[in-house]
């Protein structure tokens, strides 16, 4: 493709709405744009990368022996109801009524429809094991999307259940899986880590997620280096007492908290335990020792605000007096301020509760709602602390090794639902002895979307994007330097563009009037992996220039060579 037949819209800062380095970079290289809340239109460069991402999952799809087909994604409220997900699933499930009053979902993922096909369409044993899946867009309405399409409401996710019928199979077929996992994050040039992880709303036995491995990531990962170890925190229970994290898991199962893993750390590291609802926080017991950690600032949080204290009908919001004296805080502070330039207490009402109840006597419940964890929690400091507090708990396998701490953004997650939908809607088959017995059922699920920005966090420098080879828009970049000047520069491009296309490479031809500068700017900011310029200069001598876009350092080679150079 030429420069001047693809919309290319590049920007020198990023819009103000982003806050990863992933997200600046996906808007200023206008990959993607915002249209609301979590939700974005991929612009034909972006698409391209997506496209490619698409590719790679469905060639290691089909070689896994699973089969695509295509779910509508409005789906009727009464298949939620059979399996009750109607009523628990919760906020994220964008509901919907027709012009008849009839209720549907926009489809935050695909259990209940798959399994409907899967009772009326099997009825043998000899029909199975059968594995299907498809690319699509799902809706979630998360509490707060963010990240660009990492955290978005509309996302394309490529969803796959499998039918079994016996666990042996399933556990045959989870396997394999596992492995085409594997290998579509290999291929994709990511580092990635599987952990063994929760099966929250999806429910079911045995589970684990992939995830890229990147500071950013909003998931707390335990290993162990020296064995097979490796779980997402959310499971490891030496991170905090087992009581309270298993009355918090269950408020947990129907929500998603951003930073829940940070939250965790936080309440860890103060020995208290942490108990969630919908829209709020409750720490239970010692919460005060937290409210005075927030305070000092500790922790780097930020945007804080407690809604109101459960149990205290007496409660009264101090003066301000009492909250400077109290906290030692200067006048004047009350209203939106900061705190040790760490903590932004939004409300002043917000800053009298919590010298309330810092100075209170009785430790009862606090909610606490709109806590941002922020990704800006101070990482190695954490970690090093989190560290701290495992210390001397050995890894959990029992081989002796020490739990090692990192972050990471969740791509894929892979669970045994084991017979949970089948039996909730009569999903079954006659086995080898005639007998109508529910199917074992896997299902697999893979981030397509959120796999493009997790790519840039791992991959970037300080001129743009880097993108592995799989999945580069195109893997060639010609800039074409006074092509519309010279003769022997546009000869030169053509033919190149021409011998490098019948080659089956994707090639991207610069060949607009533009100063060498902002195309070499455009071409790194995209991240094409490689460039070749062909100037007048180096022309006169037979020569063309090379750069890596990772390594970034020019060399010559003859033109007549080029082809073979980039294969
Ligand atoms: P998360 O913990 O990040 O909210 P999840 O556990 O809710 O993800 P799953 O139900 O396991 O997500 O869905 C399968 C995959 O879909 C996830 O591994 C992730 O890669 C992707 N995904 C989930 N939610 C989003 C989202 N809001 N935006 C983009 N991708 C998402
Ligand atoms: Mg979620
Ligand atoms: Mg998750
Ligand atoms: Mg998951």
């Amino acid at each position: 493709m030429r420069t001047s037949q693809l919309f290319i819209s590049t920007l020198k800062e990023a819009p103000s709405e982003a806050e990863l380095l992933s997200h600046k970079l996906m808007l200023r290289a206008g990959l993607i744009k915002r249209l609301g809340s979590g939700l974005y239109t991929w612009m034909p460069l972006g698409l391209r990368i997506l496209r490619k991402v698409e590719a790679v999952v469905r060639q290691e799809m089909n070689r896994a022996g699973a089969q695509e087909l295509l779910m509508p994604a409005v789906q009727p409220a009464e298949l939620w109801q059979e399996t009750g997900r109607w009523d628990v699933f919760g906020p994220q499930m964008l509901k919907i009524t027709d012009r008849h009053e009839r209720q549907f979902c926009f489809g935050p993922t695909h259990e209940e429809v798959i399994t409907d096909i899967a009772r009326s369409e099997i009825k043998s044993y000899k029909q199975l094991p059968v594995n299907f899946y498809q690319v699509q867009t799902k809706f979630r309405d998360e509490i707060r999307p963010r990240f660009g399409v990492m955290r978005a409401r509309e996302f394309m996710m490529k969803d796959a259940y499998s039918f079994h019928a016996d666990l042996d199979s399933l556990k045959a077929t989870y396997d394999v899986m596992y492995g085409a996992y594997s290998k579509v994050f290999t291929r994709l040039g990511l580092k990635f880590r599987a952990v063994a992880a929760d099966t929250g709303a999806i429910g079911g036995d045995g589970s684990h997620e992939f995830h890229v491995l990147a500071d950013a990531g909003e998931d707390l990962l335990a290993y162990c280096p020296t064995s097979e170890y490796a779980a997402n925190v959310e499971l490891a229970e030496a991170f905090a007492p087992a009581a309270p994290r298993a009355a918090a898991a269950q408020a947990m199962t129907e929500v998603d908290t951003p930073k829940q893993t940070a939250c965790e750390d936080v309440a860890a590291l103060l020995g208290i335990g942490i108990d969630r609802t919908v829209k709020a926080i409750a720490l239970v017991t010692t919460a005060g020792e937290f409210v005075l950690a927030l305070l000092r600032g500790d922790h780097n949080l930020n945007e804080v605000k407690i809604s109101k204290v459960a149990g205290m009908s007496d409660f009264r919001f101090a003066t301000d007096e009492e909250i400077r004296s109290n906290l030692n805080c200067p006048p004047g502070f009350i209203g939106p301020v900061g705190i040790n330039a760490n903590i932004r207490v939004i409300a002043d009402r917000t800053v009298a509760a919590m010298s309330d109840f810092v100075c209170g006597a009785n430790k009862p419940k606090l909610h606490l709602s709109g806590v941002n964890f922020g990704r800006d929690l101070p990482e190695p400091h954490v970690v090093a602390d989190i560290r701290n507090v495992v210390n001397g708990d050995v890894c959990p396998d029992g081989k002796g090794g020490v739990l090692e701490l990192c972050r990471g953004i969740e791509v894929g997650h892979i669970f045994q639902l084991r017979t949970k939908y089948s039996e909730a809607m009569n999903c079954t088959f006659l086995n080898e002895q005639n007998t109508l017995t529910p199917m074992e059922m896997g299902c697999y699920g893979i981030g397509v979307s959120r796999i493009v920005g997790a790519a840039i966090e791992q991959n970037h420098d300080a001129r743009g994007i880097i993108w592995p080879a799989a999945m580069a828009p195109f893997a060639v970049a010609i800039v074409a330097v006074g092509y519309h000047k010279s003769e022997a520069v546009k000869a030169a491009a053509d033919q190149m563009y021409a011998d490098f296309t019948a080659a089956g490479i994707d090639v991207l031809l610069d060949d607009r009037n533009e100063r060498p500068g902002s195309m070499f700017a455009d071409m790194e900011l995209i991240g094409i992996p490689h460039r070749v310029t062909i100037g007048d200069k180096a022309l006169a001598n037979g020569e063309v220039e090379y750069v890596a876009r990772r390594a970034g350092e020019m060399q010559k080679i003859a033109l007549g060579e080029a082809l073979s150079f980039i294969q």
